[in-house]
């Protein structure tokens, strides 16, 4: 048993939190979807490894040892989530007129920068996608024979009526219903089938292609996660983590493939949990809507790495966020203020778990120690964490030392820097975010058409929505013209 609060979490499969409990003693092992290393990962895309790496943390404060696992995709990942479509890796050389290797190198180490200014604790493991084909030809073949497929022209697919109880993670009716965004493609005997194996199309040879019992093709995208992490942490493996969009089709897929190939009736992981989404001023951060702002980005604003992460940790994981202009800077001066407090503690004790904490503090200490233990094993409520952390700082009863004990403490839980990050680096700036022109286009668009069709209500909610974003529009007999975020332009 772990010491300090009961660690509670929300699992998406049958969505409720329950109590955590590791499938093996003192011992958890985590898979976290990784980024398509196809472009630099926006702020969005940063999320759910602030949220495994607060998972991680918080279990290694409790005592159990972890190891992690976060995959890189660099091949097989097709435009649209759609088992049709060009991979977007090669969408990107071509875009870019690079080389495949250039640009997944290139993406790939944008993405380790962002995750050591975030302070990510590195994982045990980042397989490569292009390293894992013939393991996954191995796994496809293996289905093949437990009669779960069945083949066409364009590939292999898996027969999603031969699984149970597919869909179960992402509530779905149980003879599976056709979603929006799964093409029924010619001869596929369910919308929800799958490929696992895409053969190249007649007229149409891939950059990246692998001879396979199929023809000569690429592994379906969702094949690599089941493979790569049954390779590197088990069978079966206590947590599985990813953003919320991945509970609809790629967990789901995972699921059901891995299980048919275990074919063993457990199911595969216990635990699968979902962050949600950033927003961006009410915005979806999608990548097609041109260049989403990245950490790299923000620094040039102003903000440094830190107070983004601080800023995730305001709101609960499970909860949408909203990045604006002022959110973020009511995010940074927080954390200036926090800073304040505890530079005067420092240096602070090495305090790696929950006992000793405990061990060194007096009474009320304790009593402290208790509230913020019990506030992250609640779901990771950070937000609530973040407020003890203040009243810890500001009470008149906790001794100096008390306050460096547990200072420390939410340093390692929460990574922070709160042991060395100056607070004059944290200046309290009102600097503006630099958002793409095509995301301003496509809002001022909208709001246009809303206009024109009379819709004032939604007219004015994305005035409200450009307006967070530093953009001013004006209404002039040529049309909008919109100036603010270091661009200007003229709207539709
Ligand atoms: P990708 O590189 O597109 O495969 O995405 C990497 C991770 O970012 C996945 O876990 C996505 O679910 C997640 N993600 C994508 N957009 C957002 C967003 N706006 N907010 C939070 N997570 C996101
Ligand atoms: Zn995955």
């Amino acid at each position: 048993m772990a010491p300090g609060a009961q660690v509670r979490l929300f699992n998406s499969m049958g969505r409720r939190v329950a109590d955590f409990a590791p499938l093996a003693e003192g011992r958890v092992r985590i898979y976290s979807c990784g980024p398509t290393v196809y472009s630099d990962p926006h702020l969005g895309n940063m999320r759910p490894y602030v949220l495994s790496d607060t998972i991680r943390r918080l279990l290694e404060w409790k005592g159990y040892s972890v190891t992690q696992v976060v995959n890189i995709t660099d091949v097989g990942h097709v435009m649209g989530d759609r088992d049709e479509g060009e991979d977007k890796v090669e969408f990107a050389a071509r875009k870019e007129q690079r080389l495949v290797k250039d640009i997944t190198r290139g993406y790939a180490e944008a993405f380790f920068g962002f995750m050591a200014d975030l302070n990510v604790l590195p994982a045990a493991h980042y397989p490569y996608a292009s390293d894992y084909v013939p393991q996954m030809i191995k796994f496809a073949g293996r289905l093949e024979e437990l009669g779960y497929t069945y083949q066409l022209p364009s590939g292999l697919y898996f027969d999603t009526a031969r699984s149970g109880d597919y869909g179960k993670l992402a509530l779905m009716p149980p003879s599976g219903q056709l979603e929006e965004g799964r093409v029924s493609l010619e001869g596929k005997r369910s919308a929800a089938d799958f490929a696992v194996w895409r053969a190249d199309p007649p007229d149409q040879q891939r950059i990246m292609r692998w001879e396979s019992p199929w023809g000569w093709g690429v592994p379906g995208w969702h094949l690599e996660c089941s493979v790569m992490s049954i390779d590197l942490l088990g069978e079966h493996f206590d947590i599985h983590t990813g953003g919320v969009d991945h509970r609809e089709i790629h967990h789901v897929n995972e699921i059901a493939q891995s299980q048919a190939y275990l074919n063993d009736g457990q199911p595969w992981v216990p635990l699968w949990m979902h962050n949600e989404f950033l927003l961006l001023s009410g915005a979806k951060l999608s990548k097609s809507s041109g260049r989403m702002p990245t950490l790299r980005d923000l620094a040039e604003t102003g903000y440094p790495p830190m107070a983004f992460r601080y800023f995730l940790l305001t709101a609960q994981y499970g909860r949408q966020l909203d990045l604006s202009n002022q959110s973020l800077a009511a995010a940074t001066s927080a954390l200036r203020r926090l800073l304040l407090r505890i530079t005067p503690l420092r240096p602070l004790p090495v305090i790696r778990r929950y006992d000793e904490a405990w061990n060194t503090l007096g009474e009320p200490g304790r009593r402290a120690l208790e509230a913020l233990d019990e506030a992250w094993s609640n779901d990771l409520n950070t937000p609530q964490a973040l407020a003890e952390l203040q009243g810890i700082l500001r009470s008149a009863e906790l001794t100096d030392s008390d306050k460096a004990i547990l200072a420390a403490a939410a340093n390692q839980v929460l990574g922070l820097r709160l042991d060395s990050l100056d607070p004059d680096e944290i200046t309290e700036r009102s600097g503006q975010l630099t958002v793409p022109a095509e995301l301003v286009e496509e809002l001022v668009a909208a709001r246009s058409a809303a206009r024109e069709a009379g819709n004032w209500a939604e007219a004015d909610r994305l005035r409200d929505q450009l307006t967070g974003l530093g953009v001013q529009v004006t209404d002039t007999p040529d049309g909008p013209r919109w100036t603010g975020t270091g661009a200007a332009g003229a709207g539709a």
